[in-house]
């Protein structure tokens, strides 16, 4: 009878061990689970969780994700400040350079002497200039950090591209280049009015850099994965070793200074194709021309 009781006890001692097992392991289970999900709502804070009733391996993540969350929010307070910095600059230099503009213009209209005549023409010159490497360094700055988003959605390509290209028909003309548009009807999924200022960038830079008599053609590839807007011309191209470089931010080929520009349109095209999903390829002959294609998803 005794051995039937010692047996029996045994027994409900181990049921009640393998049920403290098993709410311990839930609870422990549950506890990391709030965590992370904490962690992955932003809210997370140590306080939130008493470090007395945790086990080691839920300190352990408890004093992973402070750390985390706390390096998290050192980032976003530095991409806000360089933010906010770009911003002042952008902000204070406008003043000035809209007056250096203006005396530059009212300079022109004195009597001057042929060199005084270019220099005041140099001076409003590299104003501008100065003018666009701001715009286009807040525009930069702003899409790296994320202020500027991109909504890529189901959109047609046709719109962007007839859109980019009566933009560039005046300047074309100008220049006496002829700009065509091959076949570009498709549809893939990207933000509208960003990839038109891809495109634009492609058809400032062939327009800017094919010489007068040439031509440029805009057109649309469809493939499986995606569709890609191929701006080609038939300007100086571009060898291979200046190929790798010229998607930096503000290089600029040893050739192309006697064009207008500031070393940015490659940049920020690669960007933007980036951000919603697609990527930008050149090919180029050197002395026969170029072709950018900016590849877009066709589908999310
Ligand atoms: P920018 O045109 O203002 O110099 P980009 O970033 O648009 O800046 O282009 C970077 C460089 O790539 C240019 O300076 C030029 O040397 C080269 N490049 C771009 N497009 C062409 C083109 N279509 N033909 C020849 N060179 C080009």
């Amino acid at each position: 009878m005794t051995g039937y009781m010692i047996a029996g006890v045994a027994l409900l001692l181990a049921l009640a061990v393998v049920a403290y097992d098993r709410w311990h392991t839930a609870r422990t289970i549950r506890q990391l689970d709030e965590m992370l999900t904490a962690a992955m709502n932003g809210s997370f804070s140590e306080q939130n969780f008493d470090e007395s009733r945790l086990s080691a391996l839920e300190s352990r993540l408890a004093r992973y994700l402070t750390a985390s969350a706390l390096s998290e929010r050192n980032v976003r307070e530095q991409k806000d400040q360089i933010s906010t910095l770009i911003s002042d600059i952008s902000h204070q230099t406008k003043t000035p350079v809209a007056n250096l503009q203006l005396y530059a213009q009212l300079l022109s209209e004195q009597p001057l002497t042929p060199q005084g005549k270019d220099c005041a023409a140099a001076i409003s010159a590299q104003a501008e200039k100065l003018q666009t490497l701001i715009e286009a360094l807040v525009k930069t700055s702003r899409l790296e950090t994320g202020i500027l988003a991109l909504h890529p959605q189901p959109s047609e390509i046709t719109r962007v591209v007839e859109r980019a290209a009566a933009q560039y028909a005046p300047k074309a003309a100008e220049r006496d280049i002829a700009l065509t548009r091959g076949a570009h009807s498709g549809s893939a999924v990207f933000d509208p009015k960003w990839t038109e200022e891809a495109v634009c960038n492609l058809l400032d830079n062939a327009v800017k850099y094919t010489p007068a008599g040439g031509a440029v053609t805009v057109e649309v590839r469809n493939f499986e994965l995606f569709s890609a807007i191929r701006v080609s011309d038939t300007g100086p191209g571009i060898s291979e070793v200046e190929q790798a470089k010229i998607f930096g931010r503000f290089y600029r080929a040893p050739g192309a200074y006697q064009a207008d520009g500031v070393g940015i349109g490659l940049y920020l095209t690669r960007q933007i194709a980036e951000k919603q999903g697609g990527y930008v390829k050149v090919e180029s002959t050197p002395g026969k021309g170029s072709a950018f294609s900016l590849y877009i998803p066709r589908e999310t």
